[in-house]
C-alpha cells in the first residue's frame, strides 16, 4: 500500500513482508540457507553442520523485511518491534505445528557489547525477545548472555577472522542445563555470533540450542 510519495505506511509494508515470508525461498532445517529440501539436511550441513539444531526465519534480507529491520534499529518505534516480532511468532508457530519444532524454555538475545548500546540506548535483539518470550510464556532475560571484550566490526573480516575476532567473547550468566534455548537475532549472515552463542549454551548443558531470525542471509 504504497503513500503518494512512495513509501509504504507500516501496515503495508508489514503486509508486504508478511507476503514476501509466504513467497520465501525454501530452506534448510538446520542452517537456514536456501535448499531444495526444507526438511532434509542441505549439502552444506551434512559436511559441516552448525553448531544450532534448528534455525527459523522469515525471509532473505529484502524490502519490505530489511526497510523495517533498519527502522527497528534506529528508530525508537515500537510498533516496528512489535509487528516484526509477530511476523517471527507466525513462523515458529507454523514450524511448531508442521514440523513438531520444539518450544523454548528461554529465550537469549545477543548483546551488543555496552558502549555500543550505551550510544544506540536499545538492542534489537531485546526488542524481539521481550514480546516473543510474553506471547509464547517463556523465559527471557536480556543479560544471560552478556559480551565480556569489545569486537571489532564484524563486517569486513573473512570468516576465519571472525570466528577468532569472537573467541571467549560471551560469558553466561545464568544456569541452561537441561533447558531448551532460543538465540534470537535480527539478521544472520555468516552466523558466527550466533554459533559462539549456540556453542557456549551446548558446553554448559542446554537440551537444545536454536536460532530465531528475521533474515538469513549470507
Ligand atoms: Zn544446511
Amino acid at each position: 500500500m504504497p503513500n503518494a510519495d512512495g513509501t509504504q505506511s507500516l501496515g503495508g509494508s508489514v503486509l508486504s513482508a508478511h507476503v514476501q515470508r509466504g513467497n520465501a525461498n525454501r530452506c534448510a532445517p538446520r542452517c537456514g540457507l536456501p535448499s531444495a529440501h526444507t526438511t532434509l539436511p542441505c549439502g552444506r550441513c551434512l559436511q559441516k553442520p552448525p553448531p544450532w539444531q534448528r534455525l527459523i526465519t522469515v525471509s532473505d534480507y529484502a524490502p519490505p523485511l530489511s526497510t523495517l529491520i533498519h527502522q527497528l534499529k534506529f528508530s525508537r518505534r515500537s510498533e516496528v518491534a512489535l509487528a516484526l516480532s509477530r511476523i517471527l511468532l507466525l513462523e515458529v508457530l507454523e514450524a511448531h505445528r508442521r514440523t513438531g519444532l520444539v518450544l523454548p524454555d528461554r529465550l537469549v538475545s545477543v548483546p551488543l557489547w555496552q558502549r555500543r548500546h550505551w550510544r544506540r540506548g536499545f538492542n534489537q535483539s531485546d526488542l524481539l525477545c521481550r514480546p516473543l518470550s510474553r506471547w509464547l510464556h517463556c523465559a527471557w532475560d536480556s543479560r544471560s548472555v552478556t559480551r565480556i571484550r569489545p569486537t571489532a566490526t564484524q563486517h569486513h573480516l573473512s570468516a576465519r577472522l571472525r570466528k577468532r575476532n569472537l573467541k571467549n567473547a560471551f560469558h553466561l550468566e545464568l544456569p541452561v542445563k537441561g533447558l531448551h534455548m532460543v538465540v534470537v537475532d535480527d539478521v544472520v549472515t555468516t552466523g558466527s555470533t550466533v554459533a559462539e552463542i549456540a556453542q557456549l549454551l551446548l558446553r554448559n548443558g542446554a537440551a537444545t540450542v536454536q536460532v530465531w531470525c528475521l533474515c538469513r542471509t549470507l
